[in-house]
């Protein structure tokens, strides 16, 4: 037998066991966990929609009409009305020809990554990209080269290296999840021009977050000649699912192709409902926005002030460098009793020595949230000699 106890006490030794809590109330600023009330510093519902009572309402409405379950994949009968909308207004929103919805986020990378790359194809991605993006580079078996994490001089060194005749697959986060900071888009999508490549673009933590309009960091940087992106409807549309824009044959080759979406089965109804309420409120509330990047700037700059290092973070997720795993765990549990939810990060999601606090900001947390959070974030770094 495979001596599975031998592999998780390896794991609590390293200071890399995992444990999930548990959440006793809605998704929201203020919650209950194990059994304790504290402010929620850790989701990515940065717009504060998963508990709105809009998608709530949209979300029953669905259920009563269509049912809970979409009974098989997309193929084979479980394409709703809803679905194809949700997909038509994506399109819209993120101003492409197409769009095609996934069951989420992960199954998109994995789906579009494995569809578009082959044996005989390269990818080019950052070092520091979702693991998705790793994952749907194994699945597509092309060979795999990463460059350092932004560093577009790396990159051209790998482009300019790689001869010409294969298929050329460039993939970024373009807000990075654990460090909340944004690829050099502009150069990646030049750099593409000038090597006959394509970009692929991860927006999971940008859309509905960063640009005028909330169509994520390729409106924010201004940049149009990117022709992949993919994203998530988890995160600031407060639902779930992912989505793959482009155009118009990337749609038709996904659903020809991904094996993560045809083989598995559609987005439930209510939740493409939910995610289709969520757009009309992000298109119709930017001040969300606005007050959300207001949140992430006083809640960056009180850390700094602090003295504690947020990394090169621009955006709602927030990163406090600690270092090693320990410590960053005692941080967070020692947090937690003081009434103040932010996990510990560590690697493998994040480079050995690299441990931190991950903190993300929601539109709906007062300044007084904040506030209390820079008190206790800064007494507990004192006790544990970070600061
Ligand atoms: N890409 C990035 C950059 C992410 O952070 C995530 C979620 N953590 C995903 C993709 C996957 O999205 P989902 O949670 O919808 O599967």
């Amino acid at each position: 037998m495979i001596d599975l106890k031998k592999e998780l006490a390896d794991l609590e030794q390293k200071g890399l066991y995992r444990k999930m809590r548990l959440l006793e109330s809605e998704q929201a600023v203020r919650v209950r966990i194990d059994g304790k009330e504290v402010i929620n510093f850790c989701s990515n519902d940065y717009l504060g929609l998963a508990s709105d009572s809009r998608l709530k309402q949209a979300a029953k409405q669905a259920v009563d009409r269509y049912g809970t379950g979409s009974g098989a994949s997309r193929l084979i009968c479980g394409n709703t009305y809803l679905q194809q909308k949700l997909e038509e207004e994506l399109a819209e929103f993120k101003n492409s020809e197409s769009c095609l919805v996934f069951s989420s986020g992960y199954t998109a990378n994995l789906g579009m990554i494995s569809a578009l790359a082959s044996r005989d194809s390269l990818i080019f991605s950052d070092r520091f990209n979702h693991a998705s993006i790793v994952d749907g580079a194994i699945l597509s078996r092309a060979r795999f080269k990463r460059y350092g994490h932004c560093d577009t001089r790396e990159l051209e060194e790998l482009l300019k290296g790689s001869g010409s005749g294969s298929r050329k697959l460039i993939i970024t986060d373009s807000v990075f999840s654990m460090d909340g900071d944004i690829a050099p888009l502009k150069d990646i999508a030049r750099l593409a021009d000038k090597y006959e490549a394509e970009v692929m673009v991860d927006e999971a933590h940008a859309t509905g977050v960063l640009g005028e309009r909330g169509r994520g960091a390729l409106e924010y940087l201004g940049v149009d000649n990117i022709g992949i992106q993919m994203g998530t409807l988890s995160k600031a549309f407060g639902s779930y699912g992912g989505y793959a824009c482009g155009r118009r044959e990337l749609r038709e080759l996904f659903i020809n192709k991904a094996r993560p979406f045809i083989y598995t089965t559609g987005l439930p109804p209510a939740v493409a409902a939910a995610s289709l309420k969520a757009l009309e409120i992000i298109k119709a509330e930017p001040q969300r926005r606005v007050r959300l990047l207001d949140n992430a700037d006083h809640l960056r700059r009180g850390l700094g002030a602090l003295g504690f290092d947020t990394m090169r973070s621009q955006t709602p997720v927030i990163p406090v460098f600690v270092g090693g795993s320990g410590a960053a765990v005692e941080f967070s549990r020692r947090l937690f009793d003081r009434g103040i939810f932010a996990q510990a990060i560590r690697p493998p999601a994040v480079p050995r020595g690299a441990a931190r606090l991950r903190l993300t900001v929601s539109a709906l947390h007062t300044k007084e949230d904040m506030d209390t959070a820079l008190d206790n974030i800064g007494n507990t770094g004192r006790e544990l000699c970070l600061i």
